[in-house]
This record gives structure tokens, C-alpha cells and sequence, in this order.
């Protein structure tokens, strides 16, 4: 049994977080995120979370993802540069682009290509990345890969990829137990999706406020990883991108139920409410 320290994450624990935006910033200081996500029928999984991390604020993004997917992102996003790389999934990871931070798994799918890509990525990869969807599902499936992960990367996991990757829990003090020492092992911050998430790193647990239902729609988790992403980009710690990314997107969906029906809220609504998110906490 290991001590807990327990933080709820309101809005004075998210502003405590928030960096504004400096009058002298320029698209060079904003940070530079790289998305690598997509596959054939999944290029949406991309595109929401590459016009996710332009809407959450850093100065340039680019999207790695397969050819089949180039005019398609292109067009949804102009903002955003894209590379391309295999022609209905990922093939190949170039680790030598220079970006201040990486957010990786979005609809990638788990061909036996895409999976030794992202093993010779990771065995290259230096900086902090952010892992979700089916790169994680791909780690739960070779788990002596999760020893590649650089130091404070971030993984997000919905409940049934978490249970992929430690296997199942008994009740909720067990799951944070082994939680508190997946983080520990391998030194990174998990962020334990679900209806009230979790951000772990160590003993340090922070619960999130805000969200709520009419997060539960496809595409949510691909927004959230857009988000934290371009925070880490921005030069938030990994453990505030996770905690201040996590507050700012579940802030979108309860702003939006006020306005709009839960049901009829989308993924491309959490990016659209990210301006109004933001404008609440300024
Ligand atoms: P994913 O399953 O990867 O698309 O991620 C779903 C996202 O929506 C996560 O950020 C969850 O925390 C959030 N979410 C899903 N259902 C709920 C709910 N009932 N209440 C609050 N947040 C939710
Ligand atoms: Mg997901």
C-alpha cells in the first residue's frame, strides 16, 4: 500500500496552471506540435486532434498521417502542414523532425508495420511523447515496450485500454494503487480516462471537475490528446498539460450543455467550445 496524495482539479487548481499568452509571442514561441495519427477510414481521428492543438493555441502543427488521408486534412485544417508517410496506414516513423512536442495513436490501426514503426520511433524518441488509442493498444500488446517510453510521457487511456495495460482492477483503491505504480515504473503521467479522470503521476493523483455526458460520443478521447498535446508544445510540464488539458476540455462540454443539447454535442463541438473554454478562465 502506497500513500496518496489526492488534488481536485477546480478552477482555481487549473488557473494556478494556465499560462496566458504573452503581447510578444510569435508563432516560434507558441511551441510546435506534431501529431502522428490516421489510417485508411480513420483520417478523422487526425484531423480532430491536429485542429484540436491549433485551437488550443500553439503557434504551428503538423500532421504526420498515411497518403490516403493528404487532401482530406489539408482541407479540413489549412492551418495545419501535413507529412505523409505509407498509403492506408503508417508504415514508417521519421523520429528527425524537429517539433516541441508529439502526440501519437489516433486511429493509427495495428498492422504489423504500424507496430514496428512506432517501436523504432520510441526506441529514437528522447523527448516526451503523448500515447493514445491504438498505440497504446499496441504497447498492452508488447508490454516490454512500455520500457521505451521517454521519461514524463503521458498516456491517456479510456478504461478498457487501461485494463488492456495492467490488467483489471477490483474496486477503485486497487485501481489507483495500480496506477500509482504503473506511473512509478516506468516514469510517466497517466491520464485515467473516464467520467471523473484521473491524472497520475506518482502518488500525485489529481480527479478532474468538470465534463460531463455529452463527452461520451466518438472522437472525444482523439480531441483530448490534440489538446494536451499543444500544451506540451506551449512548454507546460507534462503533469500540467495533462491536468490544466483535461480541465480545459471537459470545460468546453459543460459550457456547451448550457447552449446547445448533450446530445446533439459532437468531438468537432468539444473544439469548437475550446474559445469559449478558454474565454471562462480569462
Ligand atoms: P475516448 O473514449 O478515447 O474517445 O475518450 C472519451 C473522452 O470523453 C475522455 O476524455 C472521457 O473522460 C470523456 N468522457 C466520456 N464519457 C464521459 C462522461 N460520461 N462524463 C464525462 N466525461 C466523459
Ligand atoms: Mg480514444
Amino acid at each position: 500500500e502506497t500513500p496518496s496524495n489526492y488534488h481536485l482539479t477546480d478552477r482555481k487548481e487549473a488557473l494556478k496552471r494556465f499560462k496566458p499568452l504573452l503581447p510578444y509571442a510569435h508563432k516560434g514561441t507558441q511551441g510546435h506540435a506534431l501529431l502522428i495519427g490516421g489510417s485508411y477510414g480513420k483520417i478523422g481521428a487526425a484531423c480532430l486532434s491536429v485542429k484540436a492543438a491549433l485551437k488550443t493555441g500553439c503557434g504551428l502543427v503538423t500532421a504526420y498521417i498515411p497518403k490516403c488521408g493528404y487532401e482530406i486534412v489539408q482541407t479540413y485544417i489549412p492551418e495545419a502542414m501535413v507529412i505523409t508517410n505509407g498509403n492506408k496506414y503508417i508504415t514508417t516513423i521519421e523520429h528527425t523532425i524537429k517539433t516541441n512536442a508529439v502526440g501519437i495513436g489516433m486511429g493509427i490501426g495495428q498492422e504489423e508495420e504500424t507496430q514496428q514503426a512506432l517501436f523504432n520511433f520510441l526506441k529514437a524518441q528522447t523527448q516526451p511523447v503523448v500515447i493514445d488509442a491504438d498505440a497504446l493498444n499496441i504497447l498492452a500488446a508488447n508490454k516490454e515496450w512500455l520500457t521505451l517510453l521517454p521519461e514524463q510521457s503521458v498516456i491517456t487511456p479510456h478504461p478498457k485500454e487501461l485494463e488492456r495495460l495492467m490488467g483489471s482492477w477490483d474496486d477503485d483503491f486497487d485501481k489507483l494503487q495500480k496506477l500509482q505504480t504503473l506511473s512509478k515504473k516506468h516514469n510517466i503521467v497517466i491520464v485515467a480516462k473516464d467520467a471523473r479522470t484521473l491524472v497520475v503521476q506518482g502518488n500525485n493523483i489529481h480527479i478532474n471537475s468538470t465534463g460531463n455526458a455529452a463527452l461520451a460520443t466518438g472522437g472525444s478521447g482523439d480531441v483530448l490528446v490534440g489538446v494536451i498535446t499543444s500544451l506540451l508544445a506551449q512548454g507546460y510540464t507534462s503533469n500540467h498539460a495533462s491536468i490544466f488539458g483535461v480541465y480545459l476540455h471537459g470545460l468546453t462540454a459543460d459550457i456547451a450543455v448550457q447552449e446547445i443539447s448533450a446530445q446533439s454535442f459532437t468531438a468537432s463541438d468539444i473544439i469548437e467550445y475550446l474559445g469559449k473554454a478558454y474565454k471562462n478562465l480569462t
